[in-house]
């Protein structure tokens, strides 16, 4: 082990490593000894020769190592079966296995950093049962271990196929090609999970994009909650996982918005597998001219509750200004159209966006609309997406739940 390159840290950039921060940008760096190769292993020193850990070299990216470990240990596929056992057991404490779908592992929050899979427990088109992964790898480490990452997900988990989706556009920050397709097993064109009591339709394909988002799971239930004896207006809604979980609930009546035709079609099939296609209506609009027409039409009083669950607006640091006005200008349309007395379920999955910046926001909205908020329920990812300390990236999704009330 002790042949390995060693990445020796400039002065006083410890700090965020000790903390638990997992990356290491390349102007944090003093020298590396030896000439580590993308994805090798390099031991991690302060510059007093502290020893911090094992990263994986990644000479493409800015974040030029990510620690995998806090000792001097192989990255191999022993490594690699601990560690995805450790993130099992982990959900094992509130999911079932055998009937839950789940984010199995969740990158660097995990322990494995750059790798995403999620396990989707359910039915194929024909009605069979059966468990699917759809795997990202996004990092140079875990890249060049691939097929060890494979065969550990095939032996611990079992799945009838494996989708790998590594086509997100942060492999680039790393030198590495898309790539996706089937890797192991089959993949059906379209599976059918249980969620929350309810059939949704997932596809894992290539092709058109309703994927599912399992990190908004526990919201749903939670906002689902308000929802009874409600008019719904789910914005934003993709496949209807929270307009289905607010019918399901007792809503009167729900409208589900979203601008892809996909999501508008799959909001529909979903709605007919649960037998609730009488009360969820879906129409394919642009969410900023849908709110502002529906605030024009003075439609205050129509909605009890509002969702908001935007894509991430902020995708960066240069563009949180921007994001802000949008976050604003659709959370302000919702209160008025609230403003009646209502409930706003309001989400952001923008990493760069911090709470606090959300809720001043919020407070913004709030003022422009003349509303006071009375704030119900504070949300966060669902559990297997999990949150760690000393690595803020861990926690990207934040959420409130609010009354909107005439200001008296
Ligand atoms: N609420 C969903 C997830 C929403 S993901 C759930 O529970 O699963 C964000 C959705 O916003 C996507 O479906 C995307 O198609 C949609 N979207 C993005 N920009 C939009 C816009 N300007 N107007 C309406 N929908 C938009």
């Amino acid at each position: 082990m002790s042949q390995r390159p060693e990445l020796r840290l400039r002065p006083r950039e410890e700090d965020r490593l000790l903390r638990g921060h997992p990356w290491i940008y390349d102007n944090e760096i003093a020298d590396v000894s030896g000439s580590p190769g993308p994805g090798d292993e390099v031991g991690v020193k302060t510059s007093r020769g502290r020893f911090l850990g094992s990263a994986i070299w990644s000479p493409a990216s800015k974040i030029r190592a990510r620690r995998y470990s806090w000792k001097d240990e192989p990255f191999d596929a022993a490594f690699i079966e601990a560690r995805l056992a450790d993130a099992l057991v982990r959900r094992s404490r509130w999911k079932d296995p055998a009937a839950d779908s789940m984010r199995a592992v969740f990158a660097e929050a995990d322990g494995l950093p750059g790798l995403i899979v999620d396990r989707f427990v359910g039915e194929d088109g024909e009605g069979r049962p059966g468990s699917w992964l759809s795997a990202q790898f996004l990092s140079r480490g875990i890249e060049a271990r691939r097929e060890a990452v494979l065969s550990a997900l095939a032996k611990a988990l079992a799945p009838d196929g494996i989708m790998e989706r590594s086509d997100s556009p942060v492999r680039a920050l790393e030198g590495l090609e898309p790539r996706s397709g089937v890797v192991a097993g089959s993949v059906p064109e379209r599976l059918t999970i249980l969620e929350n009591g309810l059939r949704f339709g997932v596809s894992l394909g290539t092709g058109q994009k309703t994927g599912w988002f399992l990190d908004q799971q526990e919201n749903r239930a939670a906002t689902a909650a308000w929802a009874r004896g409600r008019r719904v207006l789910d914005v934003f809604c993709n496949a209807g996982g929270f307009a289905l979980c607010a019918a399901a609930a007792g809503a009167e009546s729900v409208l589900a918005v979203d601008a892809s035709a996909d999501a508008v079609r799959a909001v529909g099939e979903n709605a007919g597998l649960n037998g609730l296609g009488d009360r969820v209506k879906a129409v394919e609009a642009n969410a900023f001219d849908f709110l502002r027409d529906a605030d024009a039409c003075g439609a205050d009083g129509s909605y009890g509750l509002v969702v908001l669950d935007p894509p991430a607006f902020a995708k960066n640091k240069a563009s949180l200004d921007g994001a802000v006005r949008g976050y604003k200008e659709i959370n302000l349309r919702a209160m008025k159209l609230l403003a009646g007395g209502g409930v706003l379920a309001t989400y952001s999955c923008s990493f760069w966006l911090s709470r606090d910046r959300f809720l001043a926001a919020l407070e913004d909205a709030a003022t422009d609309a003349g509303v006071t908020l009375r704030y119900l329920e504070e949300r966060g990812q669902a559990h297997d997406h999990p949150v760690v300390s000393g690595y803020a990236e861990s926690r990207y999704l934040k959420g409130f739940i609010v009354a909107v009330e005439r200001r008296r």
